[in-house]
């Protein structure tokens, strides 16, 4: 097989050895006669499957013991507005900080359910201004509202490039309000102390295995503030109180992240794959860094993903050009988002350090022929 290297931004590479996993272990899982997609949610056959990805999400994390940890469905855009659903209180105020577009969604979404909620959705702060989206706000320009219902931001934007804390000159903002992130597109690819964080949500898609599975990990003082008076579905208190399974969790999904998680925990775990991730991403911002102004990297230095690194070509041709060779040579998904243009390479948990090497050597050689 030859298999393609994957740039993709989501749904995005897998682990080989999890989908191997799941090739042998398909049409009969555990001798039971049956593939796991097969089971009843209700069995013993998936419910060890379930309450196993569910204690790897919480070892790999490190949590407390005031944490739970749901698997539902909906995608992290469910969640934009479910999240204010449950926690924006009438005649409250709920915090935003924006540093790229699944936070502007975010605040559209929350804005969207104010005739449910009866709150307000407060922008506290966005670097779209200042230049489109080339870093994360200083604690200083928030302007945060007190008393707020909650502070939700997102660590990684996967689309701008654009992350928190990747040093300690950008680190997440200090709040006293409960504070809600997206960490879509970060979540496990790097050690984080859950603490500060209040309620945390996850496409799996990105980073911990396929589409159809969100992940949730929040303080359950935090859940049981959820309003009660929502149909139970899409009450997260209610997933809580029945560990994901008060209806039909998205079974095999659940099962991949399982495969996947098994694989992050067998290779060394969060603090082995921060060390690969970081390691990929300076590989690639050094070939930019280092290519005389032929590649430009438009974010901050303190700023950049170590997900999805993002850059320019001197001329749209260029970057198409650049698109198809890369393509031709089985590097996929090197696209940026089609609403900003450019360069993404998007170098989640799984995508290895030898195709990272192969699309930096690439470069080099491209900015030979072309610089
Ligand atoms: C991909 C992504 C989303 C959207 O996720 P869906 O599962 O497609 O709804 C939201 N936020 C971030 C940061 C993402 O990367």
């Amino acid at each position: 097989m030859n298999r393609a290297m994957n740039f993709s931004a989501g749904p995005a590479a897998l682990p080989l050895a999890a989908l191997v996993r799941a090739q042998s272990e398909l049409v009969d899982f555990d001798h039971s006669g049956m593939s796991i997609m097969e089971q009843s949610h209700r069995g013993k056959v998936y419910e060890n499957v379930h309450h196993e990805a569910i204690t790897l999400v919480s070892e790999l994390l490190e949590l407390p013991k005031d944490y739970e940890v749901l698997f539902v469905q909906g995608g992290a855009s469910t969640a934009f507005a479910q999240i204010a659903m449950n926690f924006l209180e009438a005649g409250k105020t709920a915090d935003y900080v924006v540093n790229g577009s699944w936070g502007e969604k975010a605040v559209n979404e929350g804005r969207a359910m104010v005739n449910v909620s009866g709150g307000t959705i407060h922008v506290a702060a966005s670097t779209k201004k200042d230049k489109n989206y080339v870093r994360v706000p200083r604690q200083d320009e928030l302007t945060l509202t007190s008393d707020a219902a909650y502070v939700h931001i997102t660590s990684n934007e996967t689309i701008h490039g654009v992350e928190f804390a990747v040093t300690e000159r950008t680190p997440f903002p200090k709040v006293s309000a409960p504070l809600v992130c997206d960490m879509s597109s970060v979540i496990l690819g790097r050690r984080i102390d859950v603490t500060p964080f209040d309620f945390i949500y996850a496409g799996a898609q990105k980073n911990i295995g396929p589409s159809g599975v969100t992940i949730i990990v929040a303080k359950k003082s935090m859940l049981d503030r959820g309003r009660k008076d929502l149909p139970a579905v899409l009450q997260y208190r209610v997933h809580a109180e029945n560990k994901s399974l008060y209806n039909t969790p998205p079974t095999f999904g659940v099962y991949l992240v399982r495969n996947t998680l098994a694989w992050l925990k067998a290779e060394g775990g969060v603090a082995w794959v921060e060390k690969r991730n970081r390691d990929k991403a300076r590989v690639l911002y050094d070939v930019i860094d280092n290519s005389g102004g032929f590649y430009r990297c438009p974010v901050e230095p303190d700023s950049r993903s170590i997900m999805n690194v993002v850059w320019r070509l001197p001329t749209p041709e260029l970057e198409e050009a650049f698109v198809k060779e890369t393509t031709h040579a089985r590097m996929i998904g090197l696209k940026g988002h089609r609403s900003v243009g450019g360069i993404r390479a998007s170098i989640y948990n799984a995508v290895e350090p030898e195709g990272v090497a192969a699309l930096a050597s690439f470069m080099k050689d491209f900015a030979a022929r072309h610089g």
